[in-house]
């Protein structure tokens, strides 16, 4: 009789490993966000930005609100520091309608926005931003700490790089961060990659992006990120990512990655930016740089991806168009 209860146990056990397994590759919160009726997708990217309109981010957003319309855009990518200096204060702080809601009031821009942390962020009530409570008040934001947009055609991956930055824990200085559900930090790291590699390597999207608050690479003044360079970026370049985009540095960058098909994209220009900093000894791959206001456009479809950076007057300051054979065609 005992030899009977084995099977019935063991089957048991293995669904419950299954649905570990199952569960442990969920983790990350995953958004359909079907293309147009075309096949095709168009999106805005826009980075460091929540300053109640001042340092251009007014003019800067009246310039998305046309492009948007161009390219009648599916939803805008926010890459962090939505809320200067120190993210909200809480849930009801007033910078999220005088930055955010009065600020992109053109019609084109009234779709979804899909938004990280940045470390300005951290500076305040992190919690207040990934709060449904926001949403209440302007059911474009969404904003969460790591999560996946699927539109089939392509796969877009939010990853929260704050906790990768050793320098925020061990001199943060006269700042404060706000860690919790972060701590400890290295057992948060070390999941949020490996939830990043299998996400990655399960992914059947034409195109891969993944989108951090900060610069794997960067000409800018913070410059590389060495702790994504060490970590993050052999995971991207092992499965195939297209293209890395960020903010944190302000300002507008393309460069490539030598090691790999990676395109790194900076869009960090949303409102101040600073104009001259530039480190003249990290130029590897540099394709692009400009040190003033603007933000990013992505168009994709199945075969072509076209990037088109803009300053703070609309004009379009550099183009990346990339293509891909179908295999029908080949
Ligand atoms: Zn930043």
């Amino acid at each position: 009789m005992a030899g009977l209860n084995v099977k019935p146990i063991f089957l048991l056990s293995t669904i419950i490993f299954g649905l570990w397994v199952l569960h442990a590759s969920a983790e990350l919160q995953r958004f359909e966000h079907p293309s147009k009726t075309d096949g095709s997708l168009s999106f805005l990217v826009v980075g460091d930005w929540g300053r109640r309109g001042a340092y251009n981010q007014s003019e800067v957003a009246f310039q998305m609100g046309k492009v948007g319309e161009k390219l009648d855009i599916d939803f805008v990518i926010s890459t962090g520091d939505n809320f200067y200096d120190n993210g909200l204060t809480d849930q009801h702080d007033t910078a999220f309608e005088e930055s955010f809601t009065n600020i992109y009031t053109a019609k084109s821009l009234q779709k979804q926005w899909y938004s990280i942390l940045g470390n300005h962020d951290y500076r305040g009530d992190a919690l207040a931003q990934l709060s449904p409570v926001l949403r209440q008040i302007d059911n474009r934001w969404l904003c969460l700490r790591s999560f996946i947009v699927d539109s089939e055609l392509v796969e877009i991956l939010f990853v929260d790089t704050s906790p990768f930055v050793e320098e925020y824990f061990s001199d943060p200085g006269e700042h404060r961060y706000d860690w919790r559900d972060i701590l400890p930090r290295e057992s948060y790291v070390n999941k949020l990659l490996k939830d990043v590699e299998l996400v990655l390597k399960e992914s059947t999207a034409k195109w891969k992006i993944v989108v951090g608050h900060h610069a794997i690479r960067s000409v800018g003044h913070h410059g590389d990120t060495l702790e994504l360079m060490k970590l993050l970026l052999p995971i991207l370049q092992e499965n195939n990512v297209d293209f890395y985009m960020n903010g944190h540095d302000h300002c507008l960058e393309h460069i490539r990655d030598t090691q790999s098909p990676i395109q790194f994209l900076t869009s960090g220009a949303g409102s101040k930016a600073w104009k001259g900093d530039f480190k003249m000894g990290n130029k590897g791959g540099l394709i692009f740089f400009y040190d003033g206001q603007g933000f990013m456009s992505v168009q994709l479809t199945q075969t072509d991806a076209n990037i088109e950076f803009y300053d703070v007057s609309g004009k379009v300051l550099h183009r990346l168009i990339t293509s891909k054979q179908l295999h029908s065609s080949m």
